[in-house]
């Protein structure tokens, strides 16, 4: 299908694509193959939010399931979310891209705080700035903070670059006979409770009319391919 051509997206990598094949933390060889996809997707002149998880590091939930207070936990993931946006600065900056971070809390010797119009002026500079600690408040995730930054960032979409291909309609995982969907709307996900993002982040690319575009980022070359409309990968946007 032919999609309009985009000017300013937002991707955002699950922090379990920083692991490479290890089963925690960061691998920095893996990390730099992802700054070469988003360099040669920025070449092509595109502007380019990012916003990138800590599941690789540490998530809320997993703290509370063990019996910690969930908001502590929840700023433990926060600051997960800060590492591995440095982590991504610096794989991007050694192949040449400048780069900003700001975290939505505040840490000012490491990045700068969130500030919408200093972003601008970044993306209009051809700097990729780099969303961290996702909205910084507990009991979210940094989905809903990728969405919230697409919306106050205008972006023209949502990229959501995870390990699997796209959105199912059951756990490809358990059943054999899940089908991907190629486009599916905002509201067959939500009722549905279709494992894409979590509600509010899906509730909040719907009302913005902001496409989320699901695809595995682990293949080589596919982030390039999706912004073409190639490859494989689901659409969520609105009916019609
Ligand atoms: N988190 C939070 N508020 C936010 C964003 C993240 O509390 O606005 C915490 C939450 O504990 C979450 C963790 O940070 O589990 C890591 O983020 P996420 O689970 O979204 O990472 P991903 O699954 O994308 O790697």
């Amino acid at each position: 299908m032919s999609q309009p051509p985009f000017k300013r997206i937002l991707l955002k990598l699950s922090g379990e694509v920083l692991m490479g094949n290890q089963q925690f933390g960061i691998d920095p060889e893996f990390v730099a193959e992802l700054a070469r996809e988003v360099k040669a997707a920025k070449d092509t002149g595109l502007e380019i939010c990012l916003v990138i998880g800590g599941g690789n590091i540490f998530r809320g939930m997993a703290g509370a399931a063990k019996g910690m207070d969930r908001a502590q936990a929840d700023y433990m993931g926060m600051l997960a979310t800060v590492m591995n946006a440095l982590a991504m600065q610096n794989a991007l900056e050694q192949q040449g891209v400048h780069t900003r971070v700001q975290s939505a809390i505040e840490m000012d010797q490491v990045c700068e705080p969130v500030i919408r119009r200093r972003a601008e002026r970044h993306l209009e500079k051809g700097r990729v700035v780099i969303f961290a600690a996702g909205v910084g408040s507990p009991y979210f995730t940094t989905d809903s903070g990728a969405a919230l930054r697409a919306a106050e960032m205008k972006c023209d979409a949502l990229f959501k670059g995870t390990s699997v291909d796209g959105v199912y309609d059951s756990d490809p995982k358990t059943n054999p006979e899940a089908k991907r969907y190629d486009t599916v709307d905002y509201n067959t996900v939500l009722a549905e409770d279709l494992k894409v993002m979590d509600a509010s982040a899906v509730a909040l690319c719907r009302d913005n009319k902001i496409p989320i575009v699901v695809f595995s980022i682990r293949e080589k070359g596919n982030l390039a391919r999706v912004l073409k409309g190639e490859g494989v990968q689901t659409i969520v946007r609105g009916e019609g």
